[in-house]
């Protein structure tokens, strides 16, 4: 256990653990779904641009496959770890089950600083990783997609690679890939999007909606910036966000495309400069006195130390684990409404799927028609895991909990008609 309390994966067992209690499931469930199935390690040779050859380690976890196929992304992170992996394809199969995808879970990762390679050593890297991983993923096995560090443009080079040791073109292997390789319009935002979608139907219960509600956002990458954004659209006011090396807060409302600009042409929100905005630290834009605050960048912000001095009434969980367990029980106790990752952050996960569905049939929806597949998916979501909370008691669990017991449900109901338990 760190200082901040329990690490991801302690965090996520935790749950898995008053989940099957809650939910009265057999301890074996707990049993299987506390280890993956599978941990594939690959090194990765590299020739870099100095001529050198640099070996780069990665991994690809599979956590389970009752329900379908694992499904996750690909981590490009020089602070990755085995552990983090783990947890984080944990989650992976817990949130396909919760959005009633076929899927089971996986993750992947490779330690490395993407910012320090050239574009072809990072098309090197990307080319090795999926060679390394051909005989483990495929459409029916295994699907990866982007996460921190990765981009369509490397599941491009991906599913280059994969295709040309298949002999043919396979394009449901990875999702989220550009538009002109059976990608689709809506990933792009889709996480984003769903993170507005579980903000403004959780505050059409707690204020009657989001319109003029204050919001702080921690990461200004794909998930923040796209979150921001459709907060925006549907009426809130987004006041704070902030990037790796810091960020900026306006009371009166941050103008996103500016900062937006500011961020492509100088590589930080830290730069953007207007009038009543001032510099803020990745500690002080949790702590802000706003409605919505949206953790939209690495796992573990919100821990024991500062779980008190949350302002916000409603967090959202963009990022991956940004919440510890205790720190969890802290803001359940205050009242504070924590939409869990699983649910909140699926929007890209439930885009992947309806890609993925466009690929195995070679036949795409357009933008809207597709937009409104992913929303309804969304909606659907949200009701269960409400009706779950108020069955099992709002003062007794918190929204996790109750997201688990649904996502268990389903993968313990699969395990059991397959004869596994
Ligand atoms: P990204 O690389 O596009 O953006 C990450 C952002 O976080 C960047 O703005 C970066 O500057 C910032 N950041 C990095 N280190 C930070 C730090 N120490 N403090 C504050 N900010 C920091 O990544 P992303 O795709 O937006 O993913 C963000 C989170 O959302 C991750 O936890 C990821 O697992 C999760 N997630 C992403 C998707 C997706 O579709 N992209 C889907 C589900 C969950």
């Amino acid at each position: 256990m760190s200082l901040k309390g329990a690490t991801f994966l302690e965090s996520v067992l935790q749950t898995l653990k008053r989940a099957t209690e809650l939910g009265g499931y057999p301890q074996e469930v707990y049993e299987i779904l506390s280890r993956p199935q599978r941990i594939i390690t690959v090194n990765i040779p590299v020739r870099m641009d100095n001529g050198k050859i640099q070996v780069f380690t990665g991994y690809r976890v599979q956590h389970n496959n009752a329900l379908g196929p694992y499904k996750g992304g690909i981590r490009f992170h020089p602070e990755v770890t085995l552990e983090e992996d783990i947890a984080l394809a944990t989650v992976m199969t817990f949130k396909n089950a919760l959005n009633g995808l076929p899927y089971g879970g996986g993750k992947g990762a490779v330690a490395v600083d993407y910012k320090k390679l050239s574009k072809r050593e990072l098309e090197e890297l990307s080319r090795g990783y999926a060679r390394a991983l051909a005989p483990f993923i495929g459409p029916e096995t295994d699907i990866p997609a982007p996460d921190v560090g990765t981009d369509p443009q490397i599941m491009a080079w991906m599913v280059d690679e994969y295709s040309k040791i298949a002999g043919h073109n396979v394009p449901g292997v990875f999702t989220a890939k550009p538009v002109i390789l059976w990608g689709n319009p809506v990933r792009e935002y889709s996480t984003g999007f769903g993170v507005a979608v579980w903000a403004r139907e959780a505050a059409k219960k707690l204020w009657g909606g989001l319109e003029g509600k204050t919001v702080a956002v921690q990461g200004f990458g794909n998930v923040g910036y796209w979150g921001a954004y459709w907060l925006e659209k549907m009426g809130a006011r987004v006041v704070a966000v902030t990037d790796s090396k810091g960020g900026v807060y306006n009371p009166n409302g941050l103008n996103l495309t500016e900062v937006k600009a500011v961020k492509d042409k100088t590589g930080t929100v830290m730069n953007y400069d207007a009038p009543g905005t001032r510099k803020i630290t990745n500690d002080e834009v949790l702590e802000l006195p706003v409605d919505v605050l949206v953790p939209a960048a690495l796992e573990n912000v919100i821990h024991r130390g500062n779980a008190n001095n949350i302002k916000a009434k409603l967090i959202v969980e963009g990022a991956n684990g940004p919440t510890t367990a205790d720190a969890e029980q802290i803001l359940h106790k205050k009242g504070i409404w924590v939409l869990p990752d699983l649910a909140a952050n699926a929007g890209g996960v439930v885009m992947s799927y309806l890609e993925w569905v466009e690929n195995l049939q070679w036949y795409f929806w357009d933008e809207e028609e597709t937009r409104n597949r992913l929303e309804r998916i969304l909606l659907d979501t949200f009701n269960r895991v409400m009706n779950r909370w108020n069955k099992l008691g709002t003062s007794q669990v918190t929204i996790r909990e109750a997201a688990y017991v649904e996502a268990v449900d389903r993968i313990y109901n699969a395990m059991k008609v397959r004869g596994w338990i």
